[in-house]
């Protein structure tokens, strides 16, 4: 994926706010990229663009060398299936089990049952539930529940993976299993990672790269090995 002088720019005249300035990053298949900022800096406009809920102001959004910030209604709808999204929330529904939960999208799809059920058990055992598939969401940890939305962003084969604040407000445990799939996943299925937080620490541990995001512009960025190396 490429950020391409993506901007967005809030209200008109004297009270447009500048909310991303000209971001420019390519995330690698295979490649975690972390984008790190406080709050107010623009990481949720920025998921928000990505995820092409919302259109930039200007600049683009590349996937595989394709903008999908010129796409019409239809075509959006077809390019969204691209990149799967992880929140904060986990978003399950409740009275869904992990394995109806991750079927959702597939159903939308208009997947056959039999395919569905295949494509759902895989799907668990690669983020390692195979033995909660008929769990409902309260009865897993904040971390399972976040693998099951992990394996329902996968359900639709996305190129590019989004984790918009995922591990912000699970425990150092959990975070730690989501590190290491993500990780497994990067590897795997050779997938584009964009992992966006305000945990640096979170970001030391997942990230091949990292750009600082601050008022709206990158203000560093470079590889993780150089800046352990380099303080
Ligand atoms: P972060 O996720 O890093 O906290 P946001 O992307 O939520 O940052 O917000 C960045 C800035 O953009 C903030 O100053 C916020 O007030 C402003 N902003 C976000 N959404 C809107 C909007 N819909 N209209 C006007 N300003 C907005
Ligand atoms: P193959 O080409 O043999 O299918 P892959 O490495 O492409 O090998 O895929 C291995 C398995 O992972 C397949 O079952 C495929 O459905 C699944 N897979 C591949 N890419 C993705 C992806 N982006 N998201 C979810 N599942 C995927």
């Amino acid at each position: 994926i490429s950020i391409e002088q993506l901007t967005k720019v809030y209200g008109h005249g004297d009270k447009a706010t500048v909310v991303l300035d000209r971001l420019d990053f390519r995330v690698d298949a295979g490649e975690i990229f972390a984008v790190v900022g406080p709050s107010g800096a623009g990481k949720s406009t920025l998921a928000q663009c990505v995820n092409l809920l919302e259109r930039p102001t200007s600049g683009s959004v590349l996937v595989n060398g394709e903008n999908l910030s010129q796409l019409g209604e239809r075509q959006l709808r077809a390019a969204r299936r691209r990149i799967g999204t992880i929140f904060q929330s986990d978003g399950l529904y409740s009275r869904r089990t992990a394995a109806q939960n991750v079927a959702l999208p597939l159903e939308y799809l208009g997947v056959t049952t039999a395919e569905a059920k295949r494509r759902v058990a895989e799907l668990l055992d690669r983020v390692g539930l195979s033995d909660r598939a008929g769990h409902y969401p309260h009865q897993l940890s904040g971390g399972q529940r976040q693998r099951v939305g992990i394996a329902r962003a996968l359900a639709l084969r996305p190129q590019v993976l989004l984790s918009d604040e995922a591990t912000s407000g699970l425990d150092p445990e959990s975070t730690a299993s989501i590190v290491s799939l993500l990780k497994e996943l990067r590897d795997d299925l050779d997938l584009s990672i964009l992992f966006i937080t305000h945990e640096m620490d979170t970001v030391l541990q997942v990230a091949d790269a990292v750009a600082r995001l601050d008022h709206g512009h990158i203000v560093e960025s470079g590889r993780i090995v150089d800046l352990l190396r380099d303080p």
